[in-house]
């Protein structure tokens, strides 16, 4: 099958006609080069690296790969704006630079979105409502901080730290850089970012934008490769923080790099969030809020729901509920409006998923996956849910990052908090009750940084972010995501 042909993808008697979002008017580049000192560069080692499309598998671009003296220039000229143009000048005008590269990002919504979808294979409806705007909302945000700092913090003097390195990963290429350089950028730093090797072209508009918004040169700066280079960015000595958003396993060998150094740092590591529904719940909307958790964008969410705890006495109807809306989830083209679920990022994501779902199988979990027909090109994966699951097994401890969920029972509020805890991880977590004490206590005693009721996965950049446990360290968005690009002293005016 292929993957315009997808509107055939589900056992529901009805059908949406495809709605396939125009591209003509984006303009993908045959190449694209390293953004160094406002410049766009050619890298040193002439290397470059196909970015493809998963959906297709198809060939997007090409996209250079920085090597060592390509960093080394990245850090210099980050270290040469911070100590020049962007100290010298007031607050104010720091945020008028925030302001409008929020507004360019809107301005070009519709082609960053569409890139998105391209290079990442996430559903154009997630890109063009989620992604693009909040990336473009972080922006406004951090650019009304700039010059309020002294009322953020009352009686302390707010220093920027220096030269951050920011490493992001590819599940939401432009709204984690954002998360990264707003915050960065309204406290008076430089930085040198990477983007994750699978999906680098919205940070490659950035690039553009910023240049376009005259951003003096060396504040941003903006290199591609793999993970050799953030191995590289997080041990240069000239990086005075790190800001990295990623894999646990990456996460701990950034802590061991780092420990003794004099350097400041901020991990958003991985999760394993528990979704719990009572049987008061409004068992219809749960249903929704599940499958917007685990199955929408993928699963590739590091707070999404992969955990469901359902009360017992309404665990077979929640289920059977479940199966019934799995079944009309429509996966496929992801540069079609009504499609919930596109393509797998890269083919070794694709592989790490599929061999979870084998480990579930031979760990004695119960099957499920919904009957629609997979594209013959790209990488996709059917939305899956495992049940008689137990807390030992590793599709419930471990992080799979793809729609496979593990529901489990419980028949208490403490049994299913001792549940929910049980685990290295403590990202996020949600809860769907008619009672409002149920969720204040479950929100109290659950172990991480962020609990929805009765919704998922609502985000906005007044609310910090961050982990408990192995899923990391200090917070972004918010009062607190200024925190880590400060030094605040005691102000003796
Ligand atoms: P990853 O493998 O840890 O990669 C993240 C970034 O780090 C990529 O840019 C990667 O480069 C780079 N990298 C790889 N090895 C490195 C090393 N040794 N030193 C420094 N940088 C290195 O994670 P991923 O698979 O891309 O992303 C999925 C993970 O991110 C999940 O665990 C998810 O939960 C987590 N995540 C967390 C949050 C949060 O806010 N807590 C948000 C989103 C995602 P390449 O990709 O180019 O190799
Ligand atoms: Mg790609």
């Amino acid at each position: 099958m292929t993957i315009e042909s997808y509107s055939q993808n589900t056992q529901a008697d009805w059908t949406y006609d495809p709605a396939p979002q125009s591209v003509e008017h984006v303009n993908i580049h045959d190449s694209y080069e390293l953004f160094i000192d406002g410049k766009f560069t050619a890298s040193k080692s002439e290397s470059y690296r196909d970015s493809i499309n998963p959906a297709t598998e198809k060939i997007l671009t090409k996209v250079a790969e920085a090597g060592v003296e390509d960093v080394d220039l990245a850090v210099d000229a980050a270290r040469h704006a911070y100590e020049g143009p962007w100290s010298q000048m007031t607050a104010s005008e720091r945020g008028k630079f925030l302001f409008r590269i929020a507004r360019m990002i809107q301005e070009r919504s519709r082609e960053l979105a569409i890139v998105e979808s391209l290079d990442g294979g996430k559903p154009i409806r997630e890109s063009r409502d989620v992604d693009i705007p909040l990336a473009a909302a972080h922006f406004f945000y951090y650019a009304g901080w700039a010059d309020k700092l002294d009322y953020a913090f009352p009686g302390r003097q707010a220093q920027s730290v220096g030269v951050a390195a920011q490493i992001i990963p590819w599940n939401f290429p432009l709204l984690m850089a954002a998360w990264k350089i707003a915050p960065a950028l309204a406290t008076g730093n430089t930085l040198v970012l990477k983007p994750a090797e699978t999906t680098p072209l919205t940070a490659m508009i950035l690039a553009d934008i910023i240049r376009e918004a005259d951003l003096p040169p060396g504040v941003v700066n903006i290199v591609t490769g793999d993970g050799d280079l953030g191995k590289q960015l997080v041990r240069h000595p000239g990086i005075d923080k790190i800001a990295f958003t990623g894999s646990t396993t990456v996460g701990k060998d950034i802590m061991r790099a780092l420990a003794g150094k004099d350097k400041r740092f901020t991990l958003e590591l991985g999760g394993k969030a528990a979704n719990i529904i009572f049987a008061d719940a409004a068992i219809d909307q749960a249903i929704e809020g599940i499958v917007n958790s685990i199955f929408f964008n993928q699963g590739h969410v590091c707070c999404a729901g992969s955990r469901l705890f359902v009360e017992e006495s309404v665990a077979k109807e929640v289920t059977q509920k479940l199966r019934e809306r799995m079944e009309t989830l429509i996966v496929g083209d992801p540069l079609d409006k009504n499609t919930d679920i596109g393509a797998i990022n890269s083919i070794d994501q694709l592989k790490r998923i599929q061999s979870y779902v084998e480990i579930g199988q031979q760990e004695g979990g119960e099957l499920y996956q919904s009957s629609c027909i997979l594209p013959d090109t790209g990488y996709w994966h059917a939305p899956t849910l495992f049940s008689n699951v137990s807390q030992s097994h590793r599709i419930v401890q471990e992080e799979i990052f793809g729609p496979v969920l593990a529901i489990q029972t419980f028949r208490t509020v403490d049994e299913v908090i001792e549940k929910a805890n049980n685990t290295p991880y403590g990202l996020s977590g949600g809860v769907w009750t008619d009672k409002g004490a149920k969720i204040f206590k479950v929100t109290r005693n659950i172990r991480a940084g962020v609990i929805w009721a009765n919704t998922f996965n609502k985000f906005d950049p007044s609310s910090p972010f961050g982990g408990y446990k192995e899923s990391g360290m200090g917070r972004e968005g918010g009062v607190e995501g200024l925190l880590p690009y400060l030094n605040l002293t005691t102000n003796t005016r």
